[in-house]
């Protein structure tokens, strides 16, 4: 039977040649989210913790209640309700189901965890559901809902004095986008990978977003919530949404850089190690935090007044929303 590493417990977890039992993977997992949130001054800070149909928010969630009384945040949810009402198109009621599968698991945790959650409604405050956009439009539902999200979660958070939004960025996700963008040469969007924080600017009505498991590999996070009982719909995969309207490729860049990613990472921790090397040497290189926001030349959306970097001045959302 195999052992703790530290304790010789059983263990239940093994992690680049080391085996952990269950309190001790726990204490592993929280050093990893610690380095990120001992660099970030939080006391008395408000956090808004994103939640979706996945594992990684709701580890995050739990995570960062356990964690409350060493920083004193304050810590609110937030769910963006992305459909509700029914159609007689097959693909939207299946979206419709996911999306109420994936509240119930929020609701659940939050109430558990006695947090406040938000419920925003797509359909009250954009008028439309997303389903409805993507049909319309046309196009990458994935970059289509991710736009809305970040969007409405940001102006959400800015309305109500939000000091930051947490979102469950893991390393893996993170080492796969930014080998990505190597590949496909745009090394402008790397620098933001390699932060813990991206700074907001509350005059041009951008909240700050803080990732606190920067250090943490996504097969953590299914450990986390097996370990702990927390429920969760599925990955995006499962998404009725993901592939209608699509164009297929066929070279899937994602997924060579994927199992490349994670059976390295598996045995050597590779992901972390690669991270490290970037963060010190990007730094090195002179790079500072006024860099991004300099370079991406924000300004306001002449409709909503929203931050956006578009040439014409209206942001996405609203060239959404009313077909611009
Ligand atoms: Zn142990
Ligand atoms: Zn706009």
């Amino acid at each position: 039977m195999p052992r703790c590493r530290h304790c010789r417990k059983k263990a239940v977890i093994k992690k680049h040649w080391f085996w952990y039992c269950e309190e001790h993977f726990f204490a592993y997992y929280k050093k990893r989210i610690k380095r990120v949130l001992n660099k970030v001054r939080l006391n008395w800070k408000k956090i808004l913790v994103a939640t979706s149909w996945g594992k990684d928010s709701q580890a995050l969630l739990d995570v960062l209640v356990d964690l409350k009384s060493q920083y004193w945040y304050e810590l609110e949810a937030v769910f963006i309700k992305l459909a509700e009402t029914r159609w007689d198109n097959q693909v939207k009621n299946q979206f419709v189901e996911f999306v109420s599968k994936a509240l119930e698991a929020v609701e659940n945790l939050t109430g558990k965890l006695w947090v406040k959650l938000n419920i925003l409604n797509l359909q009250n405050i954009a008028g439309k559901s997303l389903p409805d956009i993507v049909f319309e439009n046309g196009g990458k539902a994935c970059s289509i809902c991710g736009t809305l999200k970040r969007y409405f979660l940001n102006k959400f958070a800015f309305e109500n004095w939000f000091d930051y939004i947490a979102t469950g960025h893991n390393l893996t996700d993170n080492v796969i986008f930014i080998k990505q963008n190597i590949i496909a040469t745009k090394y402008e969007d790397i620098y933001k990978n390699i932060l813990y924080v991206l700074p907001g600017d509350r005059d041009l009505k951008l909240v700050s977003k803080i990732r606190p498991q920067f250090w943490i590999e996504e097969e953590d996070n299914v450990w986390y919530c097996k370990l702990k009982d927390i429920k969760y719909v599925s990955s995006d995969n499962a998404c009725p949404l993901k592939d209608v309207l699509a164009r297929k490729s066929q070279w899937n860049t994602h997924l060579i850089v994927q199992e490349f990613v994670e059976k390295l990472s598996e045995k050597f921790d590779y992901a972390r190690k690669f991270m490290e090397f970037l963060r010190k040497n990007l730094k090195e290189d002179g790079y500072d935090l006024a860099k991004i926001k300099k370079s991406e030349l924000m300004k306001e959306c002449k409709i909503c007044g929203y931050p956006t970097a578009s040439h014409s001045g209206i942001c996405r959302v609203c060239r959404l929303l009313f077909n611009n």
